[in-house]
């Protein structure tokens, strides 16, 4: 049997389905290899954007078999996907890297996306679905750069419906965008408080975020870990601090929005860390989606010190972030949630003050929960239309007009027909919610069967390397 290296072009196959032009790449570290005993390769597929572990057997060289199979289908997609490669082919033998393997992996399709993206569903109907074991490089890996002209849906003529179903999902292809989350930005007229601020965490919420409060008139001091996400506030007009201390000892009130419980002791109690810097009458303000025992152990580490603490998770996603539309719900100090504002207004749709400690953070536990209950089954019944041969865009348009339509069904329905799961909010966000929702249900003694058996899902999709994509990829796991 031939064997083969990182690098090589290949045509490579799932079972049953047309050969496809294809490389051979090296797995993510968190993409675990199937554990069958034959010799397997990981494969990117060109034009999709997509990967599986795929068997040896299935896998050619491309030049050698080049006439054989490149008339494996007519289809536009197939016939892009030779194009992708030829590029390629043509660039190695000038010396020159495969930028295919950025554009490609690169799946940044905010809104205002042209008609371009890579479609991984498209290959993998051509190539099938069973994939041994798909996954792609978690989303920091990427870098952004220019689309690629490739087809977005399968070739059969799109109903009038079907074209305002894609040209919607790029518009808002965001998980809990509200309804009217495509519509422009309508100023707001926001006092901005004289107070400083502090940003800490400028992830996919934390940049946008920022960037609201910087654009309200604030005036803002950001950290990031990786220093480079602190560019777009810089030359947005935001100073930037050498580390958390740093910020809060030139801020009055801070803000922190990072991933989960580790990344928020790490910020407060670590070296250099919040409260190195934290004195009498600075306000501290958590934005991250924790579970309520680092809420209490970070407030008491913060107050014992003179502070003032409020937590604030939000409800919304990376588009609401960036509309200031997010929904806030707070809840500890008030004389901080009255001092803080003009913050929220700048970032906010709503806020909402919810009284003690711990009722802003269960609050939006309980709608993540939700949320993610509702997208693991939404992922089911569209998995289930297509082994029953239910046209997947009939039933999602069914689905938009019946008595559950909403902005989940409506983008995360869409992105998944596209199979284009770009992180929005990242799946391994939504199961840490998930894990932390079962832990209040277990603490409470609340069955909660429904979003258990979908937590099961959420970790299956992380073990096969879908962490950091958009939720909507618990797809993969269903459909696999
Ligand atoms: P993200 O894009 O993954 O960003 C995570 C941020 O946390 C980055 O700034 C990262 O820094 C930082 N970080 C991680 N570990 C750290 C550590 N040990 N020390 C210091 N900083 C650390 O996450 P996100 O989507 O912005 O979400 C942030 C929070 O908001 C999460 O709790 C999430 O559940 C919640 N949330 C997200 C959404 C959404 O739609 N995305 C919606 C509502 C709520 P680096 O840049 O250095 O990695």
């Amino acid at each position: 049997m031939t064997s083969f290296e990182v690098g090589d072009f290949v045509w490579a196959k799932m079972t049953g389905y047309p050969y496809w032009p294809a490389k051979v790449v090296e797995p993510d570290k968190d993409v675990k290899k199937p554990s069958k005993k034959v010799e397997m390769y990981f494969i990117r597929f060109y034009g999709t954007g997509d990967f599986a572990w795929t068997k040896a057997d299935l896998i050619h060289k491309y030049d050698e078999n080049k006439e054989k199979y490149s008339l494996g289908s007519k289809r536009s997609g197939f016939l892009d996907a030779v194009k992708s490669i030829e590029h390629a082919v043509e660039r190695r033998e000038k010396g020159l890297p495969d930028t295919s393997d950025e554009e490609e992996e690169e799946s940044e399709p905010e809104s205002e996306g042209s008609d371009d993206q890579p479609l991984a569903k498209k290959a993998k109907s051509e190539q099938g679905s069973s994939m041994e074991t798909a996954a792609t490089p978690p989303a920091k890996k990427r870098r952004k750069v220019a689309k690629k002209s490739l087809p977005t849906r399968e070739e059969s003529t799109p109903t009038t419906e079907q074209r305002n179903l894609t040209t919607d999902s790029r518009l808002s292809p965001d998980t809990t965008a509200d309804a009217d989350s495509t519509t422009n930005i309508v100023p707001k007229d926001i006092i901005p408080t004289d107070k400083s601020i502090g940003f800490l965490g400028l992830g996919i919420m934390g940049v946008p975020m920022a960037l609201n409060l910087v654009k309200a008139g604030h005036e803002v001091t950001v950290w990031n870990r990786s220093q480079a996400r602190c560019t777009p506030l810089v030359e947005a007009g935001a100073k930037q601090g050498t580390s958390p201390a740093d910020v809060v000892q030139h801020c009055d009130i801070i803000f922190s929005c990072v991933s989960d419980a580790n990344a928020v002791r790490d910020l407060v109690i670590g070296n250099t860390g919040v409260l190195q810097g934290i004195s009498a009458g600075k306000g501290y303000i958590e934005m991250s989606t924790v579970d309520s025992d680092t809420i209490k152990e970070i407030s008491e580490a913060i107050t014992m010190r003179g502070g003032r603490f409020l937590e604030a998770p939000v409800s919304g996603n990376k588009k609401s972030a960036e509309q200031g539309k997010l929904v806030i719900l707070a809840a500890g100090d008030r004389s901080l949630y009255m001092d803080a504002y003009s913050c929220f207004e700048a970032l906010g749709k709503k806020t909402f003050f919810l009284g003690e400690l711990g009722s802003g953070g269960n609050t939006k536990l309980i709608v993540n929960m939700l949320m993610g209950s509702f997208m693991a089954s939404l992922a089911e019944g569209l998995s289930l239309a297509e082994k029953a041969g239910v046209d997947q865009y009939t039933l999602l348009d069914v689905l938009n007009l019946s008595d559950i339509a909403c902005p989940l069904v409506k983008t995360k329905g869409a992105a998944i027909l596209e199979g284009h799961f770009p992180a929005s909010f990242p799946l391994k966000h939504q199961q840490k919610d998930m894990r932390l929702s079962l832990q209040m249900g277990e603490e409470l003694e609340q069955p909660l069967h429904v979003a258990g058996a979908a937590n099961e899902l959420y970790k299956r999709t992380k073990a096969i390397g879908f962490g950091d994509r958009d939720m909507s990829c618990v797809y993969r796991a269903v459909n696999a």
